[in-house]
């Protein structure tokens, strides 16, 4: 979420004019995640689990009351809001649930407030005509989360927060966050604890760069081609990373239920998705800050949901999910650094038209690698192809709008980017926080 400011303090003065050469008189306050992981001791990890068992428990409630309420009802009623929810559980709180006292109440109506966004989310899927789920009840140990706000900060490497304590900090830094912290999700993965700690900061409204437009196609054995020649591999794709992936959650569902091993299996299993997603994240942060930092536009293609709804493989889901995240983190970091992005209509048949003569294939199966143009014979990578032809959609606005040196390839100019194809190239760590 973005706020526009015009009110600016001597210090936020003091910021603009020594980070631009220009003064820029707009602020933006943008909201910001840090995470880390935490290290808590054995009493501390108790109160985690028991924070995160009372969250389970207050929406499993709230869900159960809302859809009994409903029936009741005859659906007449609306669905009751998380405010009279919160007031209901703390009557029953004194008889029903003393054991919830013991925790924080932050939790619990957090919790209440996820439901009524889960709720509403189901409302306006109805309305819009989108496949969103009804709301459904958490499992114990699935996604083990919480959050807490009130007194929260950062003594030294711990983590002061409510009712838990201070709780050591895996991670040693100088500074932790800057800005205002507003609350704190803590997460369970793999039985290992991570926080979120969100923050509101002001940043300077950033300058637009000067620079040219880019077409980005995202796959999965490459993760992204860009329309510059360059690419990057998935490091997730590996072949034997997916069999291990595999064979772990085969093992895991020849377990028999309920016993000792099949817990061991299920943390394995997690392990081993933790580390995907870690890879998968760190590598879609550094290509996403090198993509806003250094192009004017970046178009990308839009998802068609119900395609990928089709192909089942675990490969093909693995690369579903980290292009949802990559065009949300470009979303954010294309407003924080100043170059623009560009969703391509749906429609826009990216793959199966030739980036040299815009002839477009009726017909092109995902096992061919290579694009090979009827009309013009063209000889071109499929990939390098379809960001060529994203890269296309940006043009007559982008020059409108600038006029900024857009690198638009002639036919003659295919054959020289594509034997200049250079290997994945990354820079240097990205001073970007973890943000989610
Ligand atoms: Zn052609």
């Amino acid at each position: 979420m973005i706020i526009y400011r015009s009110k600016i303090t001597v210090r936020d003065l003091n910021v603009l004019i020594s980070s631009s050469q220009y003064y820029i008189l707009t602020l933006m306050l943008v909201h910001k995640a840090y995470r880390y992981e935490l290290d808590p001791n054995n009493q501390q990890r108790t109160s985690l689990l028991q924070h995160a068992g009372i969250a389970r428990f207050t929406y499993n409630w709230g869900l159960d009351q809302r859809i009994k309420l409903h029936k009741n009802n005859q659906g007449n009623d609306r669905f009751t809001d998380p405010m009279k929810q919160h007031k209901l559980l703390n009557r029953l709180k004194k008889t029903q649930f003393p054991w919830m006292y013991e925790c924080s109440k932050c939790a619990p109506q957090e919790s209440l407030r996820d439901l009524g966004r889960a709720f509403k989310n189901f409302r306006r899927g109805l309305k819009e005509g989108k496949k969103i789920g009804f709301p459904r009840f958490k499992s114990k140990g699935m996604h083990d989360s919480f959050r807490l706000y009130g007194i929260i900060r950062f003594e030294g490497r711990n983590l002061q927060l409510p009712r838990i304590g201070k709780i050591r900090i895996k991670e040693r830094r100088r500074i932790y966050y800057k800005g205002r912290i507003l609350s704190v999700t803590v997460r369970r993965r793999a039985n290992r604890w991570f926080v979120s700690v969100n923050v509101e900061e002001d940043i300077a409204d950033p300058k637009p760069i000067v620079s040219y437009a880019v077409g980005v196609d995202l796959g999965i054995k490459t993760l992204a081609t860009l329309s510059d020649g360059i690419t990057f591999v998935n490091p997730c794709a590996l072949g034997s990373q997916i069999k291990k992936l595999r064979k772990l959650s085969k093992s895991l569902s020849r377990k028999k239920k309920g016993s000792r091993n099949r817990e061991k299996a299920k943390l394995r299993l997690a392990r081993m998705h933790l580390k995907f997603f870690n890879v998968r994240q760190d590598t879609l942060h550094k290509l996403t800050t090198y993509l806003a930092k250094s192009h004017s536009k970046i178009v990308i293609e839009n998802l068609g949901v119900s395609g990928m709804m089709k192909n089942r493989r675990l490969a093909r889901a693995i690369s579903d999910v980290a292009m949802y995240e990559f065009r949300r983190q470009l979303e954010y970091k294309c407003q924080w650094y100043g170059s623009k992005l560009h969703v391509a209509k749906r429609t826009f048949p990216s793959s199966k038209r030739c980036s040299s003569c815009g002839h477009k294939k009726k017909e092109l199966s995902l096992s061919e690698r290579e694009y090979e143009c009827e009309e013009c014979g063209l000889k071109i990578d499929r990939d390098l192809n379809a960001a060529l032809n994203l890269v296309t959609v940006s043009l007559p606005e982008t020059l409108n709008a600038r006029g900024e040196d857009v690198r638009r390839s002639k036919s003659s100019g295919f054959a020289m980017q594509i034997s200049v194809k250079q290997e994945p190239k990354w820079t240097d760590g990205p001073s970007c926080p973890s943000s989610s």
